[in-house]
């Protein structure tokens, strides 16, 4: 199958790590399904797209709840086709540590960047079974595997993320599905804009590259997942975080 008969849907894609995703593939010839959970941000991402000549548009999408799940999977399946590459990027934090933590910020995370794994791939197999090909991408996180203090939610969240991934390639290997994750470290997009200059001075101590990482950096990583020289990859987590976590 080519690239021009794929469709790739990549939540979260309207900046940071999901939009360069959706650049990436978009520039191996992949049609992009991006989305945002406004209608600006859609719009946003249809320029983008526009704009590079890559084929696509943006959707709205909440990944916390079931019915906008639904209804724009099937926007997508009737203006493009199944997706047959799910990059499931949209993630939120709310980070505080366990003993202030709100049971509002544990259950939003939880809900937003976990149980949106069981809404959205499940929706999303049934056309990457019919056509006995796909790639689902689980963008989690270091913390993920290292732990982090303040961010109990969010690493469940993402250890989770990368468990799930494990157990769905067990289930769909058989048929030509592979099921990976992609952990990043600390990328600089809005997400780490948040942290104070103290905070990244700390990081970068930690970090053996002395950098924090590109969205492209991630972007190349789940490109070469959803190639087919990634056919006998699945289950697999793949780190991009500059030796901070080995
Ligand atoms: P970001 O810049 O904060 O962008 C987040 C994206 O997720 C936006 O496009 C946002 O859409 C979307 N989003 C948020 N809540 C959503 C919801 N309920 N439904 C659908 N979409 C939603 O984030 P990022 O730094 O690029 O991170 C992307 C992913 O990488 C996340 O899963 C994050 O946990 C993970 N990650 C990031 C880092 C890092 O250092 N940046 C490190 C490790 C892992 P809107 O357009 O509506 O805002």
């Amino acid at each position: 199958m080519s690239n021009s008969e794929k469709i790739a849907l990549i939540t979260g894609a309207s900046r940071g790590i999901g939009k360069a995703i959706a650049l990436t593939l978009g520039r191996l010839g992949i049609r992009i399904a991006g989305t945002s959970t406004t209608e600006d941000g859609a719009n946003s991402i249809s320029k983008y797209l526009n704009q590079t000549g890559i084929e696509g548009r943006g959707y709205v999408l909440d990944v916390a709840e079931d019915e906008s799940v639904a209804s724009c999977v099937s926007k997508v399946v009737e203006e493009f086709g199944h997706p047959l590459i799910v990059v499931n990027n949209a993630g939120i934090t709310r980070d505080n540590l366990l003993l202030r933590m709100k049971s509002a910020e544990w259950a939003d995370v939880i809900n937003t960047n976990l149980s949106s794994l069981y809404r959205i791939n499940k929706i999303a197999i049934k056309g990457m079974t019919k056509a006995r090909w796909g790639r689902i991408i689980n963008i989690s996180s270091v913390v993920g595997a290292s732990g982090n203090a303040g961010q109990t939610n969010y690493s469940a969240s993402k250890a989770g993320a990368e468990g799930f991934a494990r157990s769905l390639a067990q289930e769909i290997g058989s048929r030509g599905i592979t099921v990976n994750s992609v952990a990043p470290g600390f990328i600089q997009t809005d997400m780490t804009g948040m942290l104070s200059e103290a905070q990244v001075k700390d990081l970068l101590n930690k970090i053996p590259l002395k950098r924090l990482g590109q969205p492209e950096e991630v972007a190349e990583v789940v490109a070469f997942l959803v190639s087919e020289s990634a056919g006998y990859i699945t289950g697999e987590t793949i780190h991009v975080n500059g030796g901070m976590h080995m």
